[in-house]
């Protein structure tokens, strides 16, 4: 029996999230698991129940920590969520046997320098740095100290090699495999025209190169700062530094294959 052994369950409040969440607190207290619909910090696993948003907002709720994640996807797409709902006598078996592989998550961090305060922000997917309203915004880029583009357009994704599927994909960007140390800097809809030039591709830099973005004089009130989707508004930015957080986060693969099967599922 597993004396002792605490896992959350943290779900969203879907119907389906609620019964998956009923089932596996039953068939793990069977087992001898302590059981916590809430997060306790002493538990070995957090099984989130729900889709891709369910997993993300579990990760920023219990801010990144490190007691590893697996998800039972109840959601649309699923991307994080490794098991279906069917499967879970088999990921019972696999987790009591230990037959499990443990991947590190690379994170991405945002300083953001105002004229009075710095801020700092942790994303899994990516930060999106855009104008308000709407508005085309105007950003200086810096690579590792060195200017690279003043890019003008909607915004600019930077997004972490798991944050690669999501918004990034849908502007363009690339798929990046989740063990590469990278950032991806992808343009949001680019203008071209004799009077701006920004580049039209995204760039995969190393994760620990800094990049800077600078608002133009005129945007440094009008910059709006996405973090996994949440809206951020900070008065006066100066810059904005981003690389690979020194945070990361875990998550268990049971499935050797399943990023390969997830792409070819989920997106083709
Ligand atoms: P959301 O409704 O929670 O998510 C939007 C869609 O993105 C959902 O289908 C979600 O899957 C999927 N998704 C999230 N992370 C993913 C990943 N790493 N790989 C593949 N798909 C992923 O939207 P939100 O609350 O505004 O923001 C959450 C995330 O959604 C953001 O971090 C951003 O990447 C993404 N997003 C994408 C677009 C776009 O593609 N145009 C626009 C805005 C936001 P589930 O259905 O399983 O939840």
């Amino acid at each position: 029996m597993n004396i002792n052994r605490k896992i959350n369950i943290i779900s969203n409040k879907n119907l389906e999230s609620i019964k998956t969440s009923m089932k596996l607190k039953e068939k793990l207290s069977q087992r001898g698991f302590i059981i916590s619909e809430k997060y306790d910090k002493n538990a070995e696993l957090n099984i989130c129940v729900g889709g891709d948003g369910a997993f993300l907002r579990a990760v920023h709720r219990n801010n990144f920590t490190s007691i590893p994640f697996i998800g039972i996807n109840t959601g649309h797409l699923g991307f994080f969520q490794e098991i279906a709902p069917v499967n879970i006598d088999n990921f019972i078996l696999k987790y009591i046997n230990n037959e499990y592989t443990v991947e590190e998550i690379y994170l991405v961090s945002a300083e953001i320098f105002t004229r009075k305060k710095r801020y700092y922000l942790t994303a899994v997917n990516e930060v999106v740095i855009k104008g308000t309203h709407s508005k085309v915004i105007h950003l200086d880029l810096f690579i590792d100290g060195n200017h690279l583009e003043k890019f003008s357009g909607d915004g600019l994704i930077i997004s972490t090699p798991v944050g690669s599927t999501a918004h990034n994909l849908s502007a363009g960007g690339s798929i990046v495999y989740p063990s590469l140390k990278t950032l991806q800097i992808t343009p949001l809809a680019p203008i071209n025209s004799k009077a701006y030039r920004s580049l039209i591709k995204s760039v995969i830099i190393p994760g620990d190169l800094t990049i800077k973005i600078k608002p133009e004089h005129y945007y440094t009130n009008s910059t709006l700062i996405l973090n996994d989707g949440m809206e951020f508004k900070y008065d006066n930015i100066k810059h904005i530094n981003l690389k690979i957080s020194k945070r990361k986060i875990y998550k268990l693969v049971f499935d050797k294959d399943i990023y390969w099967n997830n792409l070819k599922d989920k997106f083709i």
